[in-house]
């Protein structure tokens, strides 16, 4: 839980991700891989050499602008407060996605990762920008995108905004969706979703990973509901 209640405490809203990057780049530190920023400022990381790759997504931006936050540990619940006590938001949506590709970095041999910035809307400014903006050569030899960047705990969005499909419904088996008491369901608008807008070929999905109330000061996680989500896709990597 120390590694996630550090990441909450960095402010990356869009266009500012600066901070989370380094951060985020710092805990890998040890591993064997090839970290690339591309021109539009989104990171691409390889892991291991194969002739086709898992790839996992998130986004290294958030909603919030910079507050004090003093984060909070409630049981299983995180979520913070300012100066005076009043919740502000975390960022949890989509650090969590970060928290969970660093575990997989760690654990598993073979791994592509991209890390978009620029996620969210921003005023006027329309979302997914990022990777609206990115090369898709990146993605040629994968074989999927899982994105780790979907609310509450038991979804897989497989259709997005705008009747998008982003992956058949048996893509994941059913045994895992089971196991981890996950259902499919239509979701909004994300970098996976701008990928297949864009052309992309590869099954994708955008997977719960344990945040609530996003983009609102009372944003919080369940611990255990991301620890769920972090097992959900460690299984797919190993399985698909
Ligand atoms: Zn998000």
């Amino acid at each position: 839980m120390e590694l996630l209640k550090r990441f909450y405490g960095i402010n990356g809203k869009s266009g500012h991700e600066a901070q989370i990057k380094e951060f985020f780049v710092e805990q890998l530190a040890g591993l064997e891989l090839s970290v690339e920023e591309e021109a539009f400022g989104n990171i691409f990381i390889t892991k291991g050499v194969a002739d086709s790759y898992p790839c996992v997504t998130a986004h290294l931006d958030e909603v919030h602008s910079p507050t004090e936050r003093n984060i909070v540990v409630d049981g299983d619940m995180i979520y913070a407060v300012n100066g005076c006590g009043e919740r502000v938001g975390i960022g949890a949506d989509d650090k969590n996605g970060l928290w969970i590709i660093v575990r997989l970095l760690h654990s598993k041999p073979v791994l592509k990762v991209a890390l978009f910035v620029q996620e969210e809307r921003d005023g006027e400014m329309p979302g997914c920008r990022g990777s609206r903006a990115c090369s898709l050569a990146f993605f040629d030899d994968v074989r999927y995108i899982l994105a780790v960047d979907r609310k509450v705990n038991n979804e897989v969005v497989t259709v997005g905004k705008g009747n998008i499909r982003l992956c058949d419904n048996d893509f994941i088996p059913n045994d895992l969706l089971q196991k981890y008491s996950y259902m499919c369901v239509d979701g909004g608008r994300t970098d996976v979703v701008a990928l297949k807008e864009r052309g992309l070929h590869v099954p994708c999905c955008n997977i719960s990973c344990g945040y609530y109330n996003a983009h609102k000061p009372e944003e919080y996680s369940v611990f255990t509901h991301l620890e769920n989500s972090l097992a959900f896709v460690s299984d797919i990597i190993d399985r698909v």
